[in-house]
């Protein structure tokens, strides 16, 4: 890990288990692991990816680091300017009011996410009045503000979520996350819902503004070629578990992890002539309630061997910052992105 003045947060052997209850009396049967032993860092000013598929377990990451949600069990230790380091999860109700000026989310659905009986001025102004940060004329400005620099037009400040489209939704959803002046931001795959020319509307929206206020991202996806052009870092997950973390371009060019190969393998080559042979992953991810024993991604894995089925693989640092969960991680030779 770099030196702790570049480090905005750590994340430490971070679980969210859920009980599944049955009975009369709601004995506990069975948990799902939704996040397991999840351990990873976000430098200050970075875009950090996380990838994964449907039920992999990065949007509950996101949510538990911003304490939206408690954990079952684990750390995580913010390293904000002008402070001591603290654990987000020791401190008190009315200490994590204070918190919520320092960390924010952008979410995914652009239409539920925004309340329709609300102004845009009300929406973006929330914030600020749930954490009494500024007074009337001082909170009209920073509003204005705010929406000119989330080009939302200030005229649109009266009308309410339903007049507008997609893209200009989600510029409003940017704004409120961004109206407290947060270094921290979790996008929870801010893009997804938009068609394909919005999104790179949005993701520039996005670059600009962290170039402007020196924002930290969190930039969970399914998507990995919106992830390969936007993030610094990315951490790939599977069943709750980190199973691959490196630079961008080292994971893209030189993946380690069979799962992150897969991924790879089904992202669409930008020039026609350029054919990839996909890695069919056969089956769906398996059901969290029941995880198969050992490395949790064996029955997909064309690599598994016996050793797969029986012991959980560790997660190691393989060359710097490039970490991995496979037994096999330093001796197969993987394909990665040919761009
Ligand atoms: Fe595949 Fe085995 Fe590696 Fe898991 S540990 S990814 S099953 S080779």
């Amino acid at each position: 890990m770099p030196g702790e003045n570049h480090v905005l947060l750590e994340v430490r052997n971070l679980r969210k288990y859920f009980p599944i209850r049955r009975g009369a009396f709601g004995t506990v049967k069975k948990t799902v692991k939704a996040v397991d032993r999840v351990s990873f860092f976000i430098n200050k000013g970075e875009t950090f990816g996380l990838v994964g598929e449907s039920g992999s377990g990065k949007t509950t990451t996101g949510r538990l680091i911003l304490r939206a949600m408690e954990p079952t069990e684990g750390e995580v230790i913010y390293h904000l300017d002008g402070q001591d380091p603290f654990d987000l999860m020791k401190l008190s109700k009315k200490e994590l009011w204070e918190f919520r000026k320092y960390a924010q989310m952008i979410f995914q659905d652009p239409y539920s996410s925004l309340n329709p009986r609300m102004t845009v001025r009300d929406i973006i102004a929330e914030p600020l009045i749930a954490t009494k940060s500024l007074q009337k004329e001082a909170l009209s400005q920073r509003i204005r503000e705010t929406a000119r620099k989330c080009q939302v037009s200030i005229e649109f400040l009266r009308r309410y979520p339903h007049a507008f489209s997609g893209g200009q939704r989600q510029r409003i959803g940017i704004a409120r996350a961004l109206v407290l002046n947060p270094p921290f931001i979790v996008c929870d795959e801010p893009v997804s819902a938009l068609d394909v020319s919005i999104q790179a509307q949005i993701l520039n929206l996005l670059g600009d503004l962290q170039e402007e206020f020196n924002l930290t991202y969190l930039f969970i996806a399914h998507d990995l070629s919106v992830v390969e052009h936007i993030c610094d870092r990315v951490g790939v997950m599977y069943l709750g578990r980190l199973f691959e973390m490196a630079v961008t371009k080292e994971l893209f060019f030189h993946p380690r992890h069979p799962y992150t190969e897969a991924l790879m393998s089904a992202i669409p080559a930008a020039d026609p002539l350029i054919t990839m042979d996909p890695i069919k992953l056969t089956g769906e991810i398996p059901s969290p309630i029941n995880p198969p024993e050992g490395c949790t991604f064996h029955p997909r894995c064309i690599y598994a061997q016996p050793i797969c089925s029986q012991d959980i693989p560790e997660w190691k640092e393989y060359s710097p910052g490039h970490y991995a969960a496979c037994h096999f991680a330093g001796e197969l030779t993987l394909k990665g992105t040919a761009r």
